[in-house]
């Protein structure tokens, strides 16, 4: 991807500035010297920052404060819990904290995209909000900052996630759901435990959790239309502590991932009533603890239609992808204003949240580029 030499000296600062972030990667919600990085750099090109109540994160603004045509751009700039085993030479200095979603690629994107914007600030047609979100990681980031009111007036919002499944000079995306809605729910069962060679004297919570197990399996399969797709892992098993006791409990855990809220409302129903059912049968007490996560991130049809046009302007074929089973908090903010998210093709062998994830760098500029572009032309369309 060819990038023109009056950006060159932009595109060198915000891949040094992407290396930096990688170098210290921070928690959700501890995005401290994240923030004060991305901060610096804002005033240093005398970008505005909205006054906000936010402990982590921040938002730029340019144009003109005063216009009702709001455009919102969206990155992200957490890291996870991961020992990074990447073998750059920018590796994490912070001992098991990784960036391994590419949430510092997306930060410093969203920093070039500001820049960019700031050089033809005084020509915007309105408004850009350029937000650097905190806490996307474990969902909190994006239902904090629509908290603080920020986006109350805003006409659309546009969001990036690298995809290391497409290569780099590709961006993607779908009209309608294009992330799962995740949940997370966990299960007791509470029973009566035994001498292992006295089952009768018991109800043995190992055999209801075998039972458990298959049962939440025959729910997807035999409830869930085929055309609806949905994913059940049970992800953690525990019981027992010793080879001849039978325990009185068993626990696990797991997720559930949607792509519509009626299968996913479905799945919650016929979980609570199996278990009850199960319960029953073995007369036993079996509860369900669901945790509610993000919902599905859907897509605006004419908006993403319109970020997928503007793909060739920075250097990138448009494709239309399919939907991927990943959470994104983005889905909280489209449930107040239109919005699309797109995949932007990074291109490495390793998926998101590997400890040896990496980023395809080439695609930074470009990027920053294209939401620049999206930004300015969005403000045009809603004149
Ligand atoms: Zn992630
Ligand atoms: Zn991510």
């Amino acid at each position: 991807m060819k990038i023109r030499p009056e950006h060159q000296d932009i595109a060198q600062f915000i891949q040094a500035f992407r290396l930096e972030l990688h170098r210290f990667p921070e928690l959700s919600n501890h995005e401290f010297e994240t923030t004060a990085r991305i901060k610096a750099v804002l005033d240093q090109y005398q970008i505005r920052i909205v006054d906000l109540p936010l402990k982590t994160g921040l938002v730029a603004e340019l144009g003109d404060a005063n216009s009702p045509h709001l455009v919102v751009l969206r990155s992200d700039i957490d890291a996870l819990p991961i020992e990074e085993q990447s073998g750059v030479d920018y590796v994490s200095q912070n001992a098991g904290v990784m960036h391994a979603c590419g949430h510092d690629f997306h930060a410093s994107a969203a920093l070039g995209a500001a820049i960019l914007l700031k050089k033809i600030e005084h020509t915007l047609p309105g408004r850009v909000r350029v937000l650097f979100q905190a806490a996307e990681e474990i969902f909190e980031g994006a239902p904090a900052l629509l908290a603080t009111g920020a986006l109350d007036d805003a006409a659309v919002i546009f969001g990036i996630h690298n995809d290391p499944t497409l290569p780099v000079g590709v961006l993607g995306s779908k009209a309608g759901a294009l992330t799962a809605g995740v949940d997370r729910f966990d299960i007791t069962i509470s029973g009566t435990g035994s001498h292992a060679a006295r089952p009768h004297d018991g109800n043995d919570p190992v055999i209801i959790l075998g039972q458990v197990i298959g049962a939440v399996q025959t729910l997807l399969s035999r409830n869930v239309p085929s055309d609806h797709n949905a994913v059940v892992s049970i992800t953690q098993v525990h019981s027992g502590s010793t080879w001849n006791v039978i325990p009185d409990k068993a626990w696990l855990e797991g997720t559930v991932r949607t792509f519509n809220q009626d299968t996913r409302e479905l799945i919650e129903r016929r979980l609570r009533q199996i278990l009850q059912g199960i319960g029953d049968a073995f007369e036993a007490t079996i509860t369900l603890n669901w945790l509610a996560g993000p919902p599905s991130v859907v897509n605006d049809a004419e908006w993403v239609e319109f970020a997928l046009e503007q793909a060739p302007s920075a250097g990138f074929e448009a494709l239309t992808v399919q939907a991927s089973p990943i959470g994104e908090d983005f889905a909280f903010y489209q449930q107040q204003m239109r919005g699309a998210f797109i995949m932007i093709g990074s291109g490495g062998p390793y998926s998101l949240h590997h400890p040896a994830f990496r980023v395809d760098d080439r695609a930074l500029f470009p990027t920053a580029d294209y939401l620049h572009r999206l930004a300015v032309k969005a403000l045009e369309k809603l004149q």
